[in-house]
């Protein structure tokens, strides 16, 4: 039996998504929802398998490969956190999008651990629009060199973008972050570069997702939304 709550959020979330969707010209089925199951427990998190939800999303590696064997093949993993170098060896194999690349080093390690593995990763570049120093992500202004770099690996995908915005009380003061990312990303998509697919714009979580989806995002990243406050804090 699926948890009444969680059934109630999801459908909530999914009457929103709808909204945001169609006030900018595209329905709910062109935005992906990703369920972000940090810190929840595989009890609660196969709830959302069985509304229909196919794609997570972990941002520490080794909660990801805890998780891992507990799941089917029918779930797509998102490692949407920050990444250490020396970790990608054990994620190469099991995760369909890196969203977090922000450095070469790790682009340079991705590529190489994909090749190993015989696959081509998928990946997004995590920038760092607001600037905030507690953030991860490239600058806006280091896409341009970015992507130029990640077009060359043979292993790697290049798919689309991802940001994070800051916190904010009413998310219409972020507004302006999820368009400078947008039109970066339409920048970059129209230049049309071998071996690069602006396919997807990550940007959206619990508070401010619908405000991205207006703004372009067709990838949006919630977990309290679904499961409610986590539980411990989250380094
Ligand atoms: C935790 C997390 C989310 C989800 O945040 P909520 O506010 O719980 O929806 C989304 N993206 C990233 C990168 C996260 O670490």
């Amino acid at each position: 039996m699926i948890d009444e709550t969680i059934k109630q959020n999801l459908d909530d979330i999914y009457s929103r998504i709808k909204i945001a969707a169609e006030k900018s010209g595209r329905k709910a089925q062109d935005i992906k929802l990703i369920a972000v199951t940090k810190t929840v427990e595989v009890g609660r998190i196969k709830n959302v398998c069985e509304y229909g939800i196919h794609d997570f999303g972990e941002n520490r590696v080794q909660e990801l490969l805890e998780k891992y064997d507990k799941f089917d093949e029918s779930i797509q993993w998102h490692l949407i956190g920050h990444l250490q170098k020396n970790k990608v060896k054990y994620i190469i194999d099991k995760v369909h999008m890196i969203h977090s690349v922000d450095s070469f080093e790790l682009a340079k390690e991705i590529d190489n651990r994909a090749g190993k593995a015989g696959k081509r990763m998928n990946i997004l570049l995590q920038v760092n629009v607001s600037g905030e120093e507690t953030k991860f992500g490239i600058k806006p202004d280091e896409v341009n060199e970015y992507v130029g770099f990640i077009s060359q690996l043979k292993n790697i995908s290049l798919r689309g973008m991802m940001t994070i915005a800051p916190f904010a009380g009413n998310p219409q003061e972020i507004r302006p972050i999820f368009k400078k990312l947008y039109d970066i990303y339409i920048d970059i998509k129209n230049k049309r570069i071998d071996n690069v697919n602006m396919d997807y714009l990550s940007m959206g979580m619990s508070n401010d997702f619908e405000v991205a989806i207006e703004e372009g995002s067709n990838i949006v990243r919630i977990g309290t939304g679904i499961f409610g406050k986590r539980n411990y804090p989250q380094k």
